[in-house]
């Protein structure tokens, strides 16, 4: 499902992130957040940071399901719905650096979803994109989005978002 949303570190008072294509509402791409954080990276956030928005800079498909053992990568390797984790910038793709910051939340008019990772509290803040269409139907683009906060989960805990308390 098409859901869109961004994965971003906390820099400052603003963030820099990664689209992210699949699922991202906050029981799809926000508890997966979590999951690979707690799991994959045994709770080193700036290990998870380093890999979710560094060394996949094109930004990816979908980390909801993925086995993070397997090598990232664009195609290949679906089983039983476990999948490797499908980025752009690797396997059958090779996009460009895809850079997403608060600096540019008019141009996302097709993102619903932001999760901005601190690394030094290793808190999961959860937002969703309110896109204001305006009265006229050919609006292409928002005449403006804003941020409504969530949830804000910290990742030392075992809290998970969960339908209808987001
Ligand atoms: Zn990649």
């Amino acid at each position: 499902m098409s859901t869109r949303s961004i994965i971003a570190r906390q820099v400052g008072d603003g963030w820099t992130g990664r689209y992210h294509h699949s699922d991202g509402y906050p029981t799809g791409v926000g508890n997966a957040l979590l999951a690979h954080i707690r799991g994959h990276f045994a709770g080193d956030v700036r290990a998870a940071m380093a890999y979710l928005i560094d060394q996949h800079p094109a930004g990816w498909q979908s980390i909801v399901g993925a086995n993070l053992r397997l090598a990232p990568g664009f195609g290949g390797g679906f089983r039983f719905n476990v999948h490797r984790p499908q980025c752009y910038c690797h396997g059958d793709r090779d996009e460009e650096e895809d850079t997403r910051t608060q600096d540019n939340l008019s141009q996302y008019w097709d993102i619903d979803f932001l999760y901005v990772i601190a690394e030094d509290s290793r808190m999961l803040t959860a937002f969703a994109l309110d896109h204001d269409w305006g009265d006229d139907p050919i609006n292409d683009t928002p005449l403006a989005t804003t941020l409504r906060f969530l949830r804000q989960i910290d990742i030392r805990t075992n809290d998970t978002f969960t339908e209808g308390k987001q």
